[in-house]
């Protein structure tokens, strides 16, 4: 099993370096060249239980035993998500609401950061290299906190987490000032996410710095979501939410099916594509954009262009211009043509913009429709399936609810993919359904619950009241002497 960089065919690895590296050299991604070859027996999988699932399609992505893959998908997931079947299906108005959040910081990014670090850890064994991982992460908010639940307490890892001080939400900063575990570090940077984004990653290039940490037999690597070990388990609530509508008699099986997926950098709908290859039977998969409607455009035109103006919305996880993981249906649907991806990114990188060809357009919209909503469309969803239907949906998930609404395919079953808490953006929920406050995000998470009687989930409930960990706050010019400098307490 041989992965591959998208940019330079010359560059191949096993699946385990593609884990512990991240990103090729080159600025290429990991891919797998064969992916499709190998299919999943969907027959078989029918009743099996998320788990069960999950080993069945770690298998045609990764070379670790049987044993190993079992392993690291109960260290994963056993006991830490709030709902046993982990990713449950909901019905809503004849179409489903697939629930990624229940996971230990309430996004969907928990999925793929609970089993990337168990990945990462298999991994080391198997390519025998005996240094620790450091993680480095500069998150704008979720990524941050999955990442240090991931790896919290994970045997030959540290993880070290840098936000900036003004850049977050109350919530998030307080989940991440309170984040336990003895190989986690937290820090806020004066300065935005771009300032502590390029802090880490000139620290990656840095080969002064690394030699220094390679003495203390220490290795970077990243979480964020170009790492295919990311993207992998992402796969696997395609498939489990497909074999529920099988197993509930919804569809039979064979029969099509859409997925609309609130969409940033393209990863988790890229999961989906990937799902469909290994042959799950899929319709369309439906990318929702916010008022960054950079990929709504290349979808409907060819053309990918990026200059344009950065707008702030209530759906921030979606606020983002460059969708890296694009690179990797670029790569499949150009018939594996490295050189090709590796000029379209190159455009990119020097004019802020590239174009395909009509026959790769015509080829990417046989499988991706495409439909965006903006603040006030996605306040207003969230108002409406409220009083009409009882149910929350988060700022993120009202995305792609109103692109569902507003492209109704009744042919075929609807899966809308879920991908946070409505507690974990509770002041822009909460105004959908009242009118401005400014009431701290604590109090209105209360008069939320109140109002609609939708638990909060245990990780938000109280956290204001837990201790506070991490109060570190740096300059972004002194980000490697803070790392090397704290390494020890880890
Ligand atoms: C990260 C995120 C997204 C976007 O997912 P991508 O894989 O980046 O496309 C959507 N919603 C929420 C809540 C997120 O945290």
């Amino acid at each position: 099993m041989i992965y591959e960089s998208t940019r330079d065919i010359n560059r191949k690895i096993n699946p385990s370096e593609a884990i512990l590296q991240g990103l090729s050299v080159e600025g290429g991604l990991f891919v797998l060249r064969d992916l499709g070859k190998n299919k999943l027996d969907l027959k078989n999988l029918v009743g099996k239980n998320y788990y069960e699932v999950a080993e069945e399609v770690l298998k045609l992505f990764v070379d670790f035993s049987e044993q190993e893959i079992k392993a690291c998908v109960e260290n994963a997931y056993k006991g830490k998500f709030s709902n046993e079947k982990i990713t449950p299906l909901v019905e809503l108005n004849d179409s489903y609401v697939l629930e990624l959040f229940n996971g230990p910081t309430s996004a969907f990014k928990d999925v793929g950061l609970s089993l990337l670090p168990q990945l990462t850890k298999t991994a080391l064994t198997k390519v025998n290299d005996k240094n620790d991982i450091l993680i480095l992460t500069a998150t704008s908010g979720d990524t941050g906190k999955a990442a240090l639940e991931g790896f919290k307490d994970v045997e030959r890892t540290k993880i070290m987490v840098f936000y900036p001080n003004d850049g977050v939400s109350t919530v998030q900063k307080t989940q991440m000032q309170t984040q336990e575990g003895k190989n986690t570090k937290v820090c806020a940077i004066h300065g935005n996410f771009d300032d502590a984004q390029s802090g880490i990653k000139e620290l990656f290039v840095d080969e002064e710095f690394k030699k220094e940490l390679l003495t203390k037999n220490i290795k970077l690597s990243s979480a964020n979501s170009i790492n295919i070990g990311r993207l992998i388990p992402q796969v696997v609530y395609y498939v489990v939410s497909y074999l529920e509508l099988v197993t509930t008699d919804k569809i039979k099986l064979g029969d099509k099916v859409n997925f609309v997926v609130p969409t940033g950098n393209f990863g988790n709908i890229l999961a989906g594509y990937y799902a469909e290859q290994i042959g799950l039977p899929v319709n369309k998969l439906i990318c929702a954009s916010n008022n960054n409607n950079v990929l709504y455009d290349f979808l409907k035109t060819g053309v990918y262009d990026k200059n344009r103006d950065f707008l702030k919305t209530v759906s921030p996880s979606m606020d983002i211009l460059i969708s890296s993981n694009l690179e990797r249906l670029l790569y499949y649907v150009s018939g594996c043509d490295n050189a090709y991806v590796a000029s379209l990114m190159k455009d990119l990188k020097e004019t802020g913009r590239f174009e395909v060809t009509k026959e790769i357009l015509n080829r990417i919209q046989e499988k991706f429709q495409t439909g965006f909503a903006d603040d006030l469309d996605t306040k207003q969803t969230i108002k409406k399936i409220y009083e009409k239907d009882s149910y929350l949906l988060d700022t993120h998930t009202a995305v792609a609810y109103k692109v569902l609404l507003d492209n109704l395919d009744k042919e075929h079953v609807n899966v809308v993919l879920s991908t946070a808490s409505p507690y974990k953006f509770t002041e822009s929920v909460y105004t959908s359904l009242n009118e401005a406050t400014n009431e701290d995000e604590f109090t209105l998470m209360n008069k939320l619950h109140e109002q609609t009687k939708v638990a909060i989930p245990e990780n938000l409930k109280d956290l204001d009241k837990k201790v506070i960990r991490h109060k570190d706050v740096i300059n972004k010019n002194e980000m490697k002497k803070y790392i090397l400098e704290k390494l020890g307490d880890l």
